[in-house]
């Protein structure tokens, strides 16, 4: 089976295709635009990659000359939707009434739920009706953690209103979790997806039971440029008092917050690195209460799951940061983890990098979103 797998964010397209007996794409494209109106830049295949600047009226644009380069045929599509909602609680095979359910979420994830909705639309006028197309929700891995840690302390109405905690990065959570179990025995791990955007999820034997993002993904762990939970007194402050309105809130705490934020430079890991390198004090601190917070809430994961047998790092920071692992496994170091410094410093993937009298086992894992959805696509369809 061929699947054509589409993920998207707000500023960019990967699409990759796969057999689904074997790991590695057939074909992949990445498209990036929003730095320059009107153009968006095509990259077709891995290594050496062939690039195309595309002229776009909008994002939806993208998709044709994207298909336009696909070797052969395609027998499913598989999406990334990021809001699945109160409904959507596992894979779907996409209908009509399935779409509508993916409209009404864009009130929840706007900048998300609609990309994907024009991406299926798109996928199904080039296609044709012919080609099953499949919505692989984030929120949906996260369907399992029980109630009284879905619901946010509000007036109950909220509930009503579909305010809950839904989590975030659950593809994600979901491969690495299954990976990590083919690695190491871990009934009791916290899945820590370090990227641009960060969330950690308590797994028990393989389940979802708690999770740092909520009802958007704008809750939890500080981030590149999302501030995760601060004190909500703080946003009513802002509004009383200094004028703000919702699209200057949403502008601050979405993207000029974390890390960009705090040490004034970039919201990128690797230049917080760069610059605490050149003595930078702000770049300092931003990295510091990164692992604070990152430490504070693992340490919420493992009392939701009473114990901890294995820590997991995953995504561009969590995969490829060795200073970060060893400054968190430092702080945990009270419960015996004990990270082996060298396998640490070579960022294996997919390992074990504990030493052996660790009483934790952590892991380095890649993740690998794209697979996920493909194998959800071939889980539904047969
Ligand atoms: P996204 O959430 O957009 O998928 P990624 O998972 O690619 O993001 O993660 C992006 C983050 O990973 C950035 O902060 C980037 O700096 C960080 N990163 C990538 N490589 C390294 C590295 N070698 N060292 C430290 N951070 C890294």
């Amino acid at each position: 089976m061929r699947i054509l797998v589409l993920n998207g964010g707000s500023s960019s397209l990967k699409a990759t295709l796969r057999d689904h007996g074997q790991r590695a794409p057939l074909w992949e494209a990445h498209v990036e635009w929003g730095r320059e109106p009107g153009k968006a830049q095509m990259k077709i295949g891995g290594g050496k990659a062939q690039t195309r600047t595309l002229d776009i009226e909008s994002p939806r644009d993208v998709l044709a000359p994207v298909l336009a380069t696909l070797p052969g045929t395609v027998d499913v599509v598989g999406h990334r939707v990021v809001h699945g909602g109160v409904a959507y609680r596992e894979t779907t095979r996409i209908t009509p009434e399935v779409k509508e359910g993916i409209r009404m979420y864009c009130e929840f994830a706007p900048e998300h739920n609609r990309l994907e909705l024009e991406a299926i639309e798109e996928a199904e006028r080039i296609l044709g009706d012919a080609v099953p197309q499949i919505a692989v929700f984030d929120t949906a891995f996260h369907a399992t953690i029980p109630e009284p840690a879905w619901v946010y302390p509000g007036p109950y109405e909220w509930l009503e209103q579909g305010i809950r905690r839904y989590g975030f990065h659950g593809i994600s959570h979901q491969y690495v979790s299954q990976r990590a179990a083919e690695m190491a025995p871990c009934a009791r791990l916290v899945s820590c997806h370090l990227g641009n955007g960060a969330s950690l999820a308590a797994i028990r034997d393989g389940k979802s039971i708690d999770t740092t993002m909520g009802f958007t993904p704008l809750e939890g762990l500080m981030m590149g440029t999302r501030s995760g939970s601060v004190d909500p007194g703080i946003l009513i402050y802002l509004v009383r008092h200094k004028g703000y309105g919702a699209a200057q809130l949403d502008r601050l705490l979405n993207r000029e917050s974390g890390l960009k934020g705090i040490s004034g430079i970039s919201g990128d890991m690797r230049e917080i690195l760069a610059a605490i390198g050149r003595g930078e004090a702000r770049a300092r601190l931003a990295f510091d209460m990164y692992v604070h917070r990152l430490c504070r809430e693992i340490g919420g994961m493992v009392a939701s799951l009473g114990g901890l047998d294995a820590l997991l790092f995953t995504a561009g920071i969590g995969e490829n940061c060795p200073p970060l692992r060893t400054a968190v496994c430092r702080q945990l170091s009270f419960w015996n983890i004990r990270l082996d410094e060298a396998l640490n410093a070579r960022t294996p993937e997919d390992a074990d990098i504990a030493a052996p009298g660790s009483a934790v086992r952590v892991l380095v894992v890649h993740t690998d979103e794209d697979w996920e959805i493909a194998r959800e696509c071939v889980r539904v369809l047969t």
